[in-house]
């Protein structure tokens, strides 16, 4: 963890030595809240509350876009590129009046409402020439589809930094343009780290230093060229960390609607149990494979600096939330699972190539197509000539079918959903496959592997089966014999 002075080279060329000096860097973190902590007018002031009470942190500030928001903005652009403008446009109108709700709640003083209604309206003259431009082309690339969806983290922020200053916070809303830079895959960009390092200290830090609290956004970023991208669905938890990582935070904090991380999904199980801390390689596995709390990216730039992520309940005074940093030294402590995750919308692949030659070129030809569809497998077996893939329902299914179907024989199967059991216990433990096939009883069972991690199980199955295999599961691990102290109660 990065705490107190940081040993930075500075390099006298007369003699070619580096030497270190220590340089005092005011410790900060950074507090991410989600679009279940901006849901409404109430939601956004417990944001507001909950900033003001951390300010001896000196805080950075990371906002996504009011709920759903990212939902509709997409919507409208699709209805924009089929040529329905006017349903595009229902849908920016809709979503102007809800940020004018909030901010008529949140705010009282006319002069900010009268700035931030200003803003507002800016935002929906550029909203409605995309829409007119798609409407017209009636195509929709990445890009454009990054230009609509930018509008919600840089409207919702806007809010959130009007909102403190109101609160007598100085604050300052610093558009993420200013220092995100991206590389130019549109819908899944990925930070040019070092330059986020150097604008984050030319951006961020000067305000920090002064008392002041950056308030910026999210899921967005920019090319080189100037053009808004994103980084995927979600990743308004990965823009915490890079930022992060890039001021040496002694710790980012994921605010949102549960107590931590869970033993389960709590929409589909009811007795699930927070964990108290857990390994970045658990969450990775656990977001990975479907616990939406946390963006699988989030954990990558902060393992190495060993800077923690703390996930904590917007919602309630006084929890801890669950942390998660190095695996704790020990294992003999640990459960033997840690928590199971669950997805419901998945189609197997199975491909075998039409003639037995080259193996390596048949893999290799299956995985490239992959690659350029952006589309990451979540379960691969192999055997001798065939290979099965479960990939996630939202990728373009007949596309990869068309594809796939150039390098051998493809069987779609639809419907299938997949179960990961993740532990740091799972590991060399004799009897957990015993245990996970009785409480699978007669699940239809597509695919089964142990993750190359050894941190994993993970069951495709049909989809049909995914809820009461994981409440099955659930009990069995989670139920009586599986008590430990590792978890806790969730606080109502
Ligand atoms: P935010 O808008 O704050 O980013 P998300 O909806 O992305 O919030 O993530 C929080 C949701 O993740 C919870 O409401 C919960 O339903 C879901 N979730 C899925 N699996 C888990 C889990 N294992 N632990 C906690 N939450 C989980
Ligand atoms: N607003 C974005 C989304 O809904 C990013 C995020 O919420 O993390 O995908
Ligand atoms: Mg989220």
């Amino acid at each position: 963890m990065a705490q107190g002075p940081l040993h930075l080279p500075v390099s006298f060329p007369i003699f070619s030595v580096t030497l270190f000096l220590p340089l005092q860097i005011v410790p900060m973190i950074v507090m991410k809240f989600g679009g279940t902590s901006n849901r409404d007018a109430a939601s956004m002031s417990n944001v507001l509350r909950i900033v003001s009470a951390h300010l001896s942190h000196r805080p950075v500030v990371v906002i996504s876009a009011i709920a759903q928001a990212t939902n509709e903005l997409e919507k409208s652009a699709r209805a924009a590129s089929a040529g329905d403008v006017a349903g595009a446009t229902a849908f920016v109108d809709r979503l102007m009046e809800r940020h004018n709700d909030i901010l008529t709640h949140l705010l009282s003083d006319p002069d900010r409402i009268a700035g931030l209604r200003v803003v507002l309206e800016a935002h929906r003259k550029e909203l409605v020439n995309l829409i007119q431009g798609v409407g017209i082309l009636k195509e929709l690339t990445a890009k454009t589809m990054d230009a609509f969806c930018s509008h919600g983290e840089r409207l919702s922020s806007r809010i959130v930094a009007a909102g403190l200053q109101e609160a007598g916070v100085e604050s300052v809303w610093i558009d993420a343009k200013d220092f995100m830079l991206t590389d130019d895959n549109f819908g899944r960009a990925l930070p040019l780290m070092k330059t986020v390092v150097e604008k984050v200290e030319q951006v961020l830090r000067p305000p920090l230093e002064k008392g002041i609290v950056p308030v910026t956004q999210g899921f967005i970023g920019v090319t080189r060229s100037g053009a808004y991208t994103t980084m995927g669905r979600e990743s308004s938890d990965f823009s915490a960390s890079i930022i992060g990582a890039a001021m040496n935070a002694q710790r980012v904090q994921i605010w949102t609607d549960v107590d931590g991380i869970l033993t389960a999904d709590p929409r589909v199980i009811c007795d699930v149990r927070k964990i108290k801390r857990m390994s970045y390689e658990e969450a990775f596995e656990l977001s990975y494979f479907g616990a939406k709390v946390l963006h699988p990216n989030t954990m990558l730039p902060l393992l190495e600096k060993n800077i923690p992520v703390e996930i904590r309940n917007s919602r309630k005074e006084g929890g801890t939330g669950t942390v998660v940093d190095l695996p704790a030294p020990s294992a003999d402590a640990l459960p033997m699972v840690t928590s199971i995750a669950c997805k419901e919308d998945m189609t197997v692949f199975a491909i075998s190539p039409r003639t037995r030659l080259n193996q390596y070129l048949f893999w290799e030809g299956i995985l490239s197509v992959l690659n350029r569809a952006g589309c990451a497998a979540g379960s691969i077996s192999t055997s001798e000539y065939s290979m099965a893939l479960a990939i996630d329902g939202n990728a373009d299914i007949e596309g990869l079918r068309l594809q796939l179907e150039e390098h051998g024989r493809v069987t779609v199967v639809p419907g299938q959903g997949s179960i990961c059991i993740v532990g740091k216990g799972l590991r060399g433990s004799s009897g957990v496959l015993d245990r996970i096939f009785a409480a699978l009883n007669d699940a239809k069972v597509t695919m089964i592997s142990f993750g190359a991690s050894g941190l994993n199980v993970t069951v495709v199955l049909a989809a049909a089966d995914v809820e009461t295999a994981l409440r099955r599961l659930h009990g069995e691990f989670f139920g009586d014999h599986g008590a430990s102290d590792a978890f806790e109660t969730p606080i109502n």
